[in-house]
This record gives C-alpha cells, sequence and structure tokens, in this order.
C-alpha cells in the first residue's frame, strides 16, 4: 500500500457543523452571540463567518448573511444552488429569506429556534410553497452541541451582567 491508496473519510454533515460550531466559539469569545455558518461546495468550504452584529453595529451581520456573501464572491455569481450551508441555529427570517434569494442549494442546522427560526420552527420560508425557490432543509445537526454553545453564552452572561437577554440574532 502506497501513500496513494490512502483515502480520507470522507466529510458528513456533522464534520462541517463542527466548523460551524468553533466559528461560534469565537463569536462567543468576541462577545457575540454564538452563531456560526460555513458553505460547502462540491466538499469543500468556501465560505465561514460567525456572528458579527456587536463588532459592526449591525443587526443584518448574521453568521449566515456574511457567509452567503463571501460564497458568492467565491463562486462569482448570485445563485448558489450547488452549495450546501450549515449554521449552527435554525436560520432567523431575515437569513432564511436570503437563502432563498440566493437560491441555497440545501441547509443543514443545529438546534431548532422555536421563537425566531424560520425553516420550521416559528415559521417556514426555507420551504414555502409559494416562494420562488425551496432551500432543501435538513435540522438537528449536532443539535445539542449548538444548542450548548449558546446556552452556555447566555448563562456567562447573565453571571457576568446579572441581566437577562433574549435568544434572539
Ligand atoms: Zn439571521
Amino acid at each position: 500500500m502506497n501513500e496513494n491508496d490512502l483515502v480520507l473519510p470522507k466529510p458528513t454533515p456533522e464534520t462541517f457543523m463542527r466548523k460551524a460550531i468553533r466559528l461560534a466559539e469565537q463569536a462567543a469569545q468576541d462577545g457575540e452571540v454564538p452563531v456560526g455558518a460555513v458553505v460547502v461546495r462540491a466538499g469543500r468550504v468556501i465560505a465561514q463567518a460567525h456572528n458579527q452584529v456587536e463588532r459592526l453595529k449591525d443587526g443584518t451581520a448574521h453568521a449566515e448573511m456574511i457567509a452567503l456573501t463571501m460564497a458568492s464572491a467565491a463562486v462569482g455569481d448570485w445563485r448558489l444552488n450547488d452549495c450546501e450551508m450549515y449554521v449552527t441555529k435554525e436560520p432567523c427570517a431575515m437569513c432564511a429569506g436570503a437563502m432563498v434569494n440566493c437560491r441555497l442549494g440545501k441547509l443543514y442546522f443545529g438546534c431548532h429556534d422555536q421563537r425566531m427560526g424560520a425553516a420550521g420552527g416559528a415559521l417556514t420560508i426555507t420551504d414555502h410553497p409559494g416562494m420562488l425557490h425551496r432551500v432543501e432543509t435538513i435540522g438537528g445537526i449536532l443539535a445539542d452541541e449548538c444548542l450548548q454553545t449558546i446556552q452556555e453564552f447566555f448563562r456567562q452572561r447573565r453571571r457576568e451582567a446579572d441581566s437577562t437577554d433574549d435568544f434572539g440574532a
């Protein structure tokens, strides 16, 4: 057997979700609500981002929005039909809408968000019958780890600031 026989294990959705979780952890270290996103095309990561709402003072600077913009730049097209996104939390209405507009091929998300989620949680935008594009969606990838990252962030923040915050962003 020579080195050409070595076959790397095929990446699974969990492989890419772990990358997204690491990005979420970076966000938490920066004081941002920990959400991370990666975009994959042909098995390769072409974009990765975490939430930067606080740093950029921009309520639209969600991980998914930044990752979509980066992915479009990498592909050289606004259409992302052959791309998959992995994001640690069910996307909000804004991000889900952006995924539809970018014709994202497939969405994998981590934990569900019954309050703000727009991929079947609070409402359904990614798979809305009247929409011009429907994003195939699989939720619950490493859901417990993704949820823990967010819960730990808010627990920590409550400890520090003794204030409550919502689950949003
Ligand atoms: Zn969002």
